[in-house]
């Protein structure tokens, strides 16, 4: 079972996400726990801060070292053996994409620490092996985020999804944007379900499924392109 630890300020904000559809049934199947740890608990005197002023003056407000380093602390005593994957929300962060999802799938113990305020103290950043970006914009909280790279990743663990194969031929998984899809009726609103979805050949299924993801990747996202290996017969599809 994999291990996910959470530390925030607003562990509530994790009840929706977690509690519903496939992350919740992948809690139920206990193929994931996720605990959450609200470093509030951690926080100085009698009001449990755990922010401060920057050094040097500046706006806004700082997540102190400690209340962070005894959340750590604390999940450290409570799995002493796990390997630990301690990830830091972070705008400043590597992007995350389907690629670190499916890296991260294959840990055994992973621990999101999500900031609030101003930022963190840098000396934070002793404690992770990843510091990483929901994308280019700035969130009031890691909260989301995390929530984001916990779906992402929850759906690639084994005997959670339905199907094993709809993982792999997901948008970005593949490499490519996934291809067009249709279910019934045959016609809607004037609108046709291309043939070759229902003559039963498989192959040319395929074929035309390929095709078609070539197509949406080329026109939308070129850039996936570069690092995609594409045979001559790609080549000369894009060529057209
Ligand atoms: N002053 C910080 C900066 O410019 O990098 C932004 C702080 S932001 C208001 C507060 C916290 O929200 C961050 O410390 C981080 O944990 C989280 N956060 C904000 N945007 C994020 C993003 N794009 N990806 C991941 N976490 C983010």
């Amino acid at each position: 079972m994999m291990k996910i630890d959470v530390v925030t300020l607003f562990p509530e904000m994790f009840d929706g996400p977690l509690g519903h559809s496939i992350v919740k049934r992948a809690i139920e199947k206990d193929i994931v726990e996720v605990n959450k740890v609200n470093f509030r608990q951690f926080g100085k005197g009698k009001h449990q801060v755990v922010d401060d002023t920057p050094y040097g003056g500046g706006a806004g407000m700082l997540l102190k070292p400690e209340p962070l380093f005894e959340a750590m602390d604390s999940i450290n005593e409570r799995d002493p053996e796990t390997k630990k994957r301690v990830i830091l929300m972070d705008p400043a962060g590597k992007p995350f994409n389907q690629a670190m999802a499916e890296d991260f799938s294959e840990e055994e113990h992973l621990v999101f620490l999500c900031g609030h305020y101003e930022g963190y103290d840098e000396r934070i950043r002793s404690l992770v092996t990843d510091e990483v970006s929901l994308g280019d914009y700035v969130l009031t909280g890691g909260e989301l985020a995390a929530m984001v790279m916990i779906d992402a990743t929850v759906r690639l663990l084994p005997e959670v999804l339905g199907n094993a194969s709809s993982a792999q031929t997901d948008s970005h998984s593949s490499g490519l944007l996934e291809h067009p899809h249709y279910t019934r009726p045959a016609e809607y609103k004037g609108m046709k379900v291309p043939e070759v979805l229902m003559n039963g050949n498989h192959g040319l299924i395929e074929a035309w499924r390929h095709e078609e993801s070539l197509k949406r990747t080329f026109e939308r996202r070129p850039d996936m392109l570069e690092s995609y290996d594409l045979s001559d017969r790609d080549k000369s599809l894009i060529e057209k």
